[in-house]
């Protein structure tokens, strides 16, 4: 296969305090002795090569997004430019599942065209008792937006790198299908 197709744009999307950065640090390895593989471009975009079911993938992942953009330039810049997204909210927070929501609507009517993969990612799920949204509403969020569903813990590094596989996985099967 052309090695061009296996170059894949993620960007994380989802309110303030969800958890986007934790998830960004630990792609760019600050939790493992591979950070080395990663390149760093001013601590927002990371670039890492990874091997997915025995064949590479690179990622850029972006972490750009800010909720609180006023001229909105940065949000329809990353609306427009990512061949995939993680849609984050926070299970201990209700409002970042709604702002979810919003961006999966957004999202999709953006990129009316093109089918492009979205993970809805559920993160903090170690913080079981202050939950406030149940695990069945985020798969629910999920079947309505047509787009898979995970639930993670940045501070646990639970899921986290299956988070990243799978998204790869998705980005592979729209380019098979074409
Ligand atoms: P961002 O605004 O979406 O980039 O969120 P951050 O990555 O800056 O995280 C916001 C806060 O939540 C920080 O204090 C993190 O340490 C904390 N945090 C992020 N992920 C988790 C998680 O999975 N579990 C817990 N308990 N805290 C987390
Ligand atoms: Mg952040």
């Amino acid at each position: 296969t052309d090695s061009s197709s296996n170059l894949y744009k993620v960007v994380l999307i989802g309110d303030n305090g969800v958890g986007k950065s934790a998830l960004a640090s630990i792609f760019a390895g600050a939790a493992d002795s591979m950070g080395s593989d990663c390149e760093l471009f001013g601590g927002e975009v990371c670039e890492r090569t990874v091997t997915v079911d025995g064949e590479s993938a690179t990622i850029t992942l972006l972490d750009t997004w800010d909720p609180q953009d006023e001229s909105k330039w940065t949000q329809d810049q990353c609306m427009h430019t990512g061949d995939a997204y993680l849609i984050v909210y926070s299970i201990t927070d209700r409002a970042s599942f709604e702002k979810a929501s919003q961006l999966n609507i957004q999202l999709r009517r953006d990129r009316q065209s093109e089918d492009v993969p979205i993970i809805l990612v559920g993160n903090k799920c170690d913080l079981m008792r202050c939950r406030q949204v149940s695990v069945s509403e985020g798969r629910a969020g999920a079947v309505v937006f047509d787009c898979k569903f995970i639930e993670t813990s940045a501070a646990m590094q639970h899921n986290v790198w299956d988070t990243f596989h799978g998204i790869v996985r998705q980005l592979r099967l729209r380019r098979d299908s074409e």
